[in-house]
């Protein structure tokens, strides 16, 4: 008998993954918690949320029960002319804790076509009132997806490279590092005089991909500033930041000036089913109040708001508000900050760097630059699964982000891991 990992060699292709030079997958057949029990009967901690999704765990049974308590009662149902309780229970619940500003929900499946869905919403509000404003503005370094506008929207690299021609102009600013900053501003502003710039889209204070980099409240907030005071609207993409992952709700709640329109998946769900959200304030959907059928918003997925998916998120949500998620957070950062004295001076360790429950530094590695090609994240990858520990570097940039649920002596367990790699490799 052939083992399940053998047998998806043979008919399976994996996404992010060559087809050449890699170990076979490794089948995993139940995940409890933080771990993930592989089918040769490995126990490994699943310390980077299965790609930033999981909040509270593997198979969480609160989560389960509610997926299987709506499957049994409403599955899905087609989302235009019709609704149900789960979508407008959850469309409530997330309002309440967006900022005052945002007033729509609007549901699609995954953090690509929030974004896609986002950018739409933008350019059809300006068309619709017969404004020119085409240009839209983005950071060097982002990265939004990888369908065709989210890709548009990110930074061009050698993944995009295939399909560069096809992807529509973008005006992108330098990553507003501190030194930065003011150039970045100036340049934005300068941009935004043109009058022709209708939006700009940005991962508020953390770009994920492009290796967890960081940049100030303070400079987003002055950019959003910018942007208002020139009728730009303001995209933030919370796929990655959103519930909790930095220390508060969202991200854009470290700033003073709100979003217009904000894009969330991942977390959502806790990490459970696929779901997308993007929500904007009432001004946006105003433009597309008219008896013109035309200025309809005519965009739209078969699975849109599925009712198992947005229990799930009610799920979800259900615990990320209890009292004890905020103290496991806490405790998750707590550690984190110990974990960064420890590596302060570690001659191997640069750029030492967190926000809330993310922690991450760049491995220094004599033998190339900070990015994704990086080899080191070929030596490190299978050296951390060795020590049952499933942490996977952008590049050479190694980050924890685990689920909530982590205890701080499974914590541990991944800080050994990483002083072992820092030894070792
Ligand atoms: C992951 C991610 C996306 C894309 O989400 P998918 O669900 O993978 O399509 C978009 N934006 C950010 C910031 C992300 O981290």
């Amino acid at each position: 008998m052939s083992t399940w990992s053998e047998r998806d060699e043979s008919s399976i292709w994996h996404p992010f993954t060559p087809l050449v030079g890699l170990d076979p997958a490794l089948a995993v057949t139940k995940g409890e918690g933080v771990y993930l029990h592989t089918e040769d009967g490995q126990q490994i901690i699943d310390a980077i949320s299965s790609w930033w999704v999981n909040l509270h765990g593997h198979s969480h049974p609160k989560i389960a029960e509610a997926i299987a308590e709506q499957a049994r009662t409403l599955e899905h149902v087609i989302f235009a002319g019709f609704t149900h309780p789960p979508a407008v229970a959850l469309a409530e619940r997330l309002l309440g804790h967006l900022p005052d500003n945002q007033s729509r929900i609007f549901y699609s499946d995954n953090g690509s076509t929030a974004v896609e869905v986002a950018l739409k919403m933008a350019m059809q509000f300006w068309y619709n009132q017969g404004k020119e404003k085409p240009t839209i503005v983005a950071l060097d370094g982002s990265y939004h997806g990888d369908t065709f506008g989210s890709m548009s929207v990110g930074d061009r690299s050698p993944f995009s490279a295939p399909f560069d021609r096809y992807l529509f102009d973008v005006e992108f600013l330098e990553f507003p590092s501190r030194e930065k900053e003011e150039a970045v501003l100036e340049r934005f502003t300068q941009l935004c005089q043109s009058g022709r710039v209708g939006a700009f889209i940005f991962e508020p204070l953390i770009q994920g991909a492009s290796g967890m980099r960081m940049y100030r409240a303070k400079l987003l907030d002055a950019l959003i500033e910018v942007a208002h005071a020139h009728e730009v609207i303001c995209i933030a993409d919370e796929v990655m930041t959103g519930f909790a992952r930095t220390g508060r709700f969202f991200a854009s709640d470290y700033l003073t000036h709100k979003p217009d329109i904000f894009c969330l998946s991942k977390g959502l769900t806790g990490g459970a089913l696929p779901m997308g959200v993007t929500s904007c304030t009432e001004a946006i959907m105003d433009a597309y109040r008219s008896e013109d059928l035309l200025k309809t918003f005519f965009h739209g997925h078969s699975f849109t708001a599925n009712p198992m998916a947005c229990a799930a998120a009610l799920a979800s949500m259900d615990l990320l508000e209890e009292e004890a998620c905020t103290q496991q957070r806490n405790q998750i950062a707590a550690s984190h900050s110990l974990f960064m004295d420890r590596l302060q001076d570690h001659p191997k360790v640069e750029n030492l760097r967190t926000s809330g429950t993310i922690v991450a530094f760049d491995y220094v590695d004599k033998r190339g630059d900070t990015n994704y090609f990086n080899e080191a994240r070929h030596r490190l990858y299978p050296f951390f699964i060795k020590q049952g520990v499933l942490l996977r570097p952008l590049g050479n940039v190694v980050y924890v982000l685990p689920p909530y649920c982590i205890t701080p002596e499974q914590l541990d367990v991944v800080y050994n891991a990483i002083d072992k790699a820092l030894e070792k490799i």
